[in-house]
């Protein structure tokens, strides 16, 4: 029942940004991360320092509350949601994990927040200091690391971000699995920002990729024609514009 009201939360939120609802969206996205945090998505509660790796999906979903407050027009929320992310993940690292690697990762976070404040010098630093602790953490699968509860939710927002383009893993992490991790920071570094900007200059984020199925001849979109669609949060949307092209089977 607990892990629904987490998953309730989530799949309101992608309709909301289907539906170009972001002040909707942003509430949605920020009681997924509330629920998570309480332990109500069947993982590890907050503090819990065994709970390192259930971390990640509540962080990355507030992270993409604050963009969408950002997109909904009101900054100020969208900054009290990073800073809340901020907070955690800065908190999680120095009080709470004790692993060098999970220790390393709420830095990285911490970098992320920092772009969603528009403070690149301090995500800067904060790449690095997540660098030396996974180097120091000497992983002996840095490419597995990144598939793991505490990074992948992490790699989620960036390609959620890029839709419709859709960045992949090895975009973000290189062709070497030993340097996964050091790829995947410079890449963040370069790219984050941007990504960003470009979310806020369109004024869209896209609704997150789930299954997909090209050119199906089940659904047509009523606004665009395509018939590739995208099946996330028990619903089919157009892969290409998001329009809802069918209601899916009720979540009884
Ligand atoms: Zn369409």
């Amino acid at each position: 029942m607990h892990a629904r009201a987490a998953d309730d939360h989530r799949d309101a939120a992608i309709h909301a940004v289907a539906a170009d609802r972001y002040d909707r969206a942003g509430d949605r996205y920020t009681l997924t991360a509330y629920e998570l945090l309480s332990g109500h998505g069947g993982s590890h509660a907050a503090f819990d320092p065994e709970g390192g790796t259930a971390l990640g999906a509540p962080l990355c979903s507030l992270a993409l509350a604050s963009v969408c407050y950002r997109l909904a027009g009101t900054p100020d929320r969208a900054r009290a949601r990073a800073q809340s992310g901020l907070a955690l993940a800065t908190e999680h690292r120095d009080h709470v994990l004790t692993a060098r690697e999970e220790r390393a990762a709420c830095a990285e976070f911490a970098g992320d927040f920092h772009h969603l404040l528009g403070d690149r010098e301090r995500a800067t630093g904060a790449y690095d200091r997540a660098g030396e602790g996974y180097e120091a953490a000497d992983l002996g699968n840095p490419a597995g690391f990144t598939a793991r509860g505490l990074l992948e939710p992490g790699t989620r927002f960036l390609v959620h971000l890029s839709r419709p383009d859709d960045l992949t893993w090895d975009e973000i992490h290189g062709s070497d699995p030993e340097r996964a991790l050091s790829t995947r920071l410079r890449f963040k570094s370069a790219r984050l920002a941007s990504l960003l900007a470009a979310r806020f200059d369109a004024g869209v984020l896209m609704t997150p990729r789930g299954s997909t199925e090209y050119g199906t001849d089940r659904f047509d979109c009523p606004a665009c024609g395509s018939s590739d669609v995208n099946y996330v949060a028990g619903a089919v949307f157009c892969l290409r514009c998001d329009t809802p092209v069918r209601d899916g089977p009720r979540q009884g």
